[in-house]
């Protein structure tokens, strides 16, 4: 795949790049290895003060950055705006909370292990790889990034190859704001040269983001080098709506749930459950409210859907609603591509699925949502529970038990209550099945490219 910026809204190229050469990628980790060694001895307060400039930047130059992201991916201009916000926020959030969340912990009684002293301490491992997708080019980079250097790593960028100019962004961000030279470099690379960046004695472990099949591929090569490895990879969100529901109000919450983000969210909530007492109230509103959306240029302050990102991306999504269709599920509304230049996709709902219809199973990675009628809560878990992802989850009730219920049965790294599911700096994030394994953000994900080192003391 060429590493090119192709505006999806009007299916142009507009600028592609040279990829690195072996020998410039080889400098490229040489120097983040410098970087770490010097890193690791600055103190958390240096490179608090560090981040924090470095989150400056990001909100001086948000209109720039927000509409790059909105030029090489497509999602609407507010949505990127708030994006690189939102990223500023966490680098603030860690450069405020490092020191506490890598704190020594000491045993209460160490007596019970013959010493006068023991503890632990998190310590950074080194360089850590990130292989990274074009969804949230700023805010999936950082949430890597910000934790990543303020534990004392240095970081590498394998960026999705459609959104280069954000990637050569975050390239001189950090050295900017006075982090060490080498502390964060983009590596301009395919997918197919992960390998021998991972292989590199001078990487120590490696965090992506993105499809299952990368996910495999990584896992694999990281497996054969015994490197860590993060996994954060697609999910198929269920959007669970019962019986005791404000139904209006989970309508409204499952529209934004969907197609935030051009609907090309991970966390989307991707499978409407409804139980049958109030499925057909539900159905009505949400296909009203999916089919009033305005889809149109994403730099128009007035768009709520822009392009998908890619050509391919959008044959995929039409791919899976033709394969419901010809098995002979009701399109409730879309169904189709309008009649503009560029990669959309009209918003949809499709119902009446047959047991053997592709989306029951598969990432719908666009504005594409599929309804279910669950006949009873036991009906609803099993459908919830019936993929192979698990990702995250909503449930909307006003039964305790009820809610208890959906907490502990569904299968999810989140789950959610009465609303969509949203990644918050303060909270874990990740998810179990085939979604991956591992955790980002909160203290967890700081402390997952840490070494838990055990201090002993006679
Ligand atoms: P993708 O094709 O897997 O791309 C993601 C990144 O992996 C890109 O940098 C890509 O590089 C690289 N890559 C692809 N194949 C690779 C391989 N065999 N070895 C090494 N690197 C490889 O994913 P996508 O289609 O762009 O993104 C959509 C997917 O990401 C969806 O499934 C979505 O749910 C998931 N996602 C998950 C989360 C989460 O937090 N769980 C968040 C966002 C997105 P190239 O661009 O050069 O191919």
């Amino acid at each position: 795949m060429a590493i090119a910026t192709v505006n999806p809204t009007s299916g142009k190229t507009e600028v592609i790049m040279d990829p690195h050469t072996p020998a410039e990628v080889s400098a490229r980790i040489a120097e983040a290895s410098a970087a770490a060694a010097i890193l690791r001895r600055t103190t958390f307060a240096q490179r608090a003060e560090w981040m924090r400039r470095a989150a400056g930047f990001l909100d001086e130059h948000a209109e720039g950055l927000g509409e790059l992201i909105t030029v090489e991916m497509g999602k609407p201009i507010t949505q990127s705006l708030a994006e690189v916000a939102k990223s500023a926020r966490a680098m603030r959030f860690y450069a405020e909370n490092a020191e506490r969340f890598l704190a020594d912990a000491p045993l209460d009684d160490p007596t019970t292990v013959n010493a006068a002293r023991a503890w632990t301490r998190y310590e950074p491992l080194g360089v850590i790889l990130a292989v990274m997708p074009w969804n949230y080019p700023l805010w999936q980079v950082i949430r890597f990034a910000a934790p990543a250097l303020m534990a004392g790593n240095a970081g590498l960028l394998k960026h999705a190859s459609n959104v280069p100019q954000c990637a050569m962004a975050l390239d001189s961000l950090f050295e900017n704001a006075g982090f060490p030279a080498g502390s964060f470099r983009t590596l301009l690379i395919g997918g197919g040269d992960v390998a021998d960046v991972l292989a590199d004695p001078r990487v120590a472990a490696v965090t992506l983001t993105g499809s299952e099949p990368a996910g495999r591929s990584v896992a694999s090569i990281a497996g054969r080098h015994i490197k860590k490895a993060v996994l954060e990879l697609g999910g198929s969100d269920p959007f669970i709506v019962l019986r005791s529901a404000d139904v209006a109000a989970a309508a409204q919450t499952a529209v934004r749930a969907r197609v935030s983000n051009n609907g090309q969210s991970c966390i989307a909530g991707k499978r409407f459950i409804v139980h049958t007492d109030v499925y057909d109230d539900f159905a009505r509103e949400f296909t009203r409210l999916m089919s009033e959306l305005v889809v149109g240029d994403p730099l128009d302050r007035a768009s709520e859907i822009g392009p998908l990102a890619t050509e391919a991306g959008r044959a995929e999504l039409a791919e899976l609603v033709e394969d419901a269709r010809q098995k002979g599920a009701t399109i409730l509304t879309g169904g189709s591509a309008p009649d503009l230049p560029g990669w959309f996709y009209s918003p949809t709902v499709v119902a009446d699925l047959p047991d053997d219809a592709r989306l029951i199973q598969e990432e719908a990675f666009g504005p594409v949502a599929s309804l279910y009628r669950a006949a009873d809560d036991d009906d609803a878990l099993r459908i919830a529970n019936q993929t192979g992802f698990g990702l995250s989850s909503a449930v909307w009730t006003t039964d305790p038990d009820e809610e208890e219920r959906f907490v502990a049965e569904l299968d999810a790294g989140a789950v959610f209550i009465n609303g969509m599911t949203v990644s918050h700096q303060e909270l874990p994030f990740g998810g179990i099945k085939r979604s991956g394994y591992g955790r980002e953000l909160a203290a967890v994900g700081q402390r997952e490219f840490c070494n838990l080192k055990t201090v002993w003391k006679a």
